[in-house]
């Protein structure tokens, strides 16, 4: 220690600049939210110091009285934020208050755009934190200490806001932090205990401990300081709810859905938790915080506990309170922990049935925001399969546009007479699902597909392969089977043709020996000469890309060309004979091109449709 600089002046990480001067530019109409973010920090660093307690009683150093309290000086134009909770240390304070350490912080700020009506909504997907200060103050000064050092180790931090703060090392007596806001010109109304204490109420009223509103020499409790979650339901506001989760979830607008129970019988536990209205900025990042806070008997014991929400469900946010763990329960425990895979399950549970209750307007933003996310259970929970796949939507070639939906069960509701499998196709985008050749027959016949384009449809549709006793089959895959869909007549029709074009399908084969497992005649076109068709039991084309782009070793598997015989080219070249490899390598290169794939040599392409080109037109 003897060797810090006693004061030194540091600059802030960049994106911190950028977040203060969006905060006091987008925030200005909320000001009294800094309160908010101050009091749910100093109950955190409570739970923090709760937590490390139940292993070193020694750092509750004869004060184990958690309290936050609040002060303010008309004179001197301060409000003071102090809390006797874990505080921090040197290094500490210089990586949590001078930087923004969480994950995917750069990309997000990349993604700012300048316009500030449209950042400042992009902000509270960030969550304000202690910065929210900077809005009311002109200067903030903290000063804090690390339970466990000494009084030597307290550590000053000043700033501006501006682009740089000073820190020093001081002298502080008791542990803990304290936080002086030095108030901007025209904030003075904020210098009021009554307007004080009915912010805590408004916004702070679920936190736990006790919160302290000092003035005049008398000391008084503001808030309920009991565990919301712990309270019964009908005790319970919509606002507090909502105050809850901005705290639990560091987000600034009001959750979609909440769901509070409290399970008895063989575990005992309370569940209270949420779903976002929108995305955070991280979901699809594997670092990314889970949302969950695990509480053994109103203790906190950890933040984001993934053991307790799968995966697919990981944009879910809450607490979930346990009366059977020990309070010394660890990451590794909870692994194996019997009890966290029932307390699990019985959230899966929970969760999905709150998804299944949202009224249409909330899921289509839920959907927007995390169906991405929850068709990846798909593959993930095999138990809670059905359920999820009722939740799934997708659009189809029966809706306009990406952003409509139809639910499988809808899809089930509208099939054609006769109709025995749920057909999609997949795509890499929505315009190459809706323009599939794949899809000419089905929109003849006016049969609804679903248009899948999302990464994880492969992934969803190699695990789901019936829905309610109906198979879901891809178009682009295996001989075209309508079944029923398809009457005794055209049928015979068709196996005329197929014998008639046989030698055909079969000359061209020859011609594309290396690039092909087979050719033939196909009645699934009625638009394009030509297509490419998966063997049933290979893997897709689409997937093959997709699983390439990844950089994955891909087993190799030919595609099948299949040729439609109403189509002039094809007819035509029956008769051809100088030019016929030529024609049949532009059939496959085009089939691929509509299906999305690249060309294994397009200057070959061009070439030969260029001399085709010059052939027909007789030069
Ligand atoms: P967030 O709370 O979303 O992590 P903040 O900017 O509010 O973001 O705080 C950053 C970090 O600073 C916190 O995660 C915590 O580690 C630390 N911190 C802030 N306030 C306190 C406090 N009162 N006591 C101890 N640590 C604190």
């Amino acid at each position: 220690m003897q060797n810090e600089p006693t004061r030194e002046t540091l600059g802030f990480q960049a994106e911190v600049k950028q977040l203060l001067n969006l905060m006091i530019h987008s925030l200005y109409s909320n000001k009294e939210i800094f309160l908010r973010e101050l009091v749910s920090n100093a109950s955190d660093a409570a739970d923090k110091l709760r937590f490390e307690a139940l292993t070193d009683a020694a750092l509750f150093e004869e004060d184990s009285d958690l309290r936050i309290r609040i002060s303010f000086d008309k004179e001197s134009r301060t409000i003071t934020i102090s809390d006797n909770g874990i505080g921090m240390s040197r290094q500490e304070v210089i990586e949590n208050i001078g930087t923004i350490a969480k994950s995917g912080t750069k990309e997000f700020f990349g993604r700012l755009t300048g316009d500030q009506a449209k950042d400042a909504s992009l902000i509270g997907q960030f969550g304000v934190g202690f910065y929210s200060s900077f809005i009311v103050a002109e200067k903030v000064v903290l000063v804090t200490r690390r339970a466990g050092l000494t009084r030597e180790h307290g550590v000053r931090w000043e700033s501006k806001g501006e682009g740089d703060y000073t820190i020093e090392m001081v002298e502080k007596p008791s542990r803990g932090t304290e936080v002086i806001l030095h108030l901007r010109e025209g904030e003075e109304d904020f210098l009021d205990a009554w307007r004080i204490k009915s912010i805590i109420r408004k916004y702070s009223d679920h936190i736990q401990l006790p919160i302290v509103m000092a003035e005049d020499e008398k000391e008084e409790v503001v808030n309920q300081a009991s565990a919301l979650w712990a309270r019964s339901k009908s005790e319970i506001t919509q606002e507090q709810y909502e105050e809850f989760y901005k705290h639990v979830a560091h987000d600034n607008e009001p959750p979609l859905a909440h769901v509070h129970a409290r399970v008895e019988g063989k575990q005992e536990y309370t569940q209270l938790l949420y779903l976002p209205s929108r995305a955070p900025f991280d979901l699809f990042d594997r670092e990314s915080r889970h949302g969950i806070k695990l509480y053994v008997r109103r203790v906190f014991i950890m933040d984001d506990a993934e053991q307790l929400m799968p995966q697919y469900l990981r944009f879910v946010r809450g607490v979930v309170d346990s009366n059977d763990l020990p309070l010394n329960v660890s990451r590794e425990i909870l692994q194996e922990s019997k009890t966290i895979e029932a307390i699990r399950s019985g959230c899966v549970k929970k969760v999905l049935a709150m998804i299944e209750e949202l009224d249409a307007e909330k899921y289509i933003t839920f959907w927007k925001e995390f169906g991405r996310v929850l068709k990846e259970g798909i593959g993930e929970d095999y138990a809670n399969r059905e359920k999820i796949a009722k939740l799934l939507r997708f659009a189809s070639t029966h809706l306009d546009t990406p952003e409509e939906s139809v639910s499988l069960s809808d899809y089930v509701s509208r099939m054609k007479e006769g109709q025995e499998k749920i057909y999609f196709v997949t795509a890499e985008s929505f315009a190459g699902a809706k323009n599939s050749p794949h899809l000419e027959i089905f929109r003849k016949k006016g049969i609804e597909v679903l248009l899948l384009s999302d990464r994880v449809d492969e992934w969803l549709v190699a695990n789901l392969h019936e829905f309610e006793g109906r198979q879901l089959q891809s178009v682009a895959k295996g001989d075209l089977d309508l079944g029923k869909l398809e009457d005794e007549e055209e049928r015979k029709e068709q196996q005329k043709e197929g014998d008639e074009y046989k030698e055909l399908a079969e000359k061209i084969k020859g011609s594309l020996s290396e690039k092909v497992k087979d050719v033939r005649v196909t009645f699934r076109l009625t638009e394009s000469p030509a297509c490419l068709v998966a063997d049933q039991h290979d893997m897709g084309m689409n997937l093959e890309r997709l699983l390439k782009s990844a950089g994955q070793k891909v087993p190799v598997s030919k595609p099948i060309l299949e040729i439609n015989p109403h189509h002039p080219i094809v007819q035509s070249l029956k008769y051809e004979e100088d030019r016929f490899s030529d024609w049949s390598h532009i059939l496959f290169d085009q089939a691929l091109l509509s299906e999305g794939g690249q060309l294994e040599d397009p200057a070959g392409f061009v070439k030969r449709l260029n001399g085709l080109m010059l052939a027909l037109s007789g030069r």
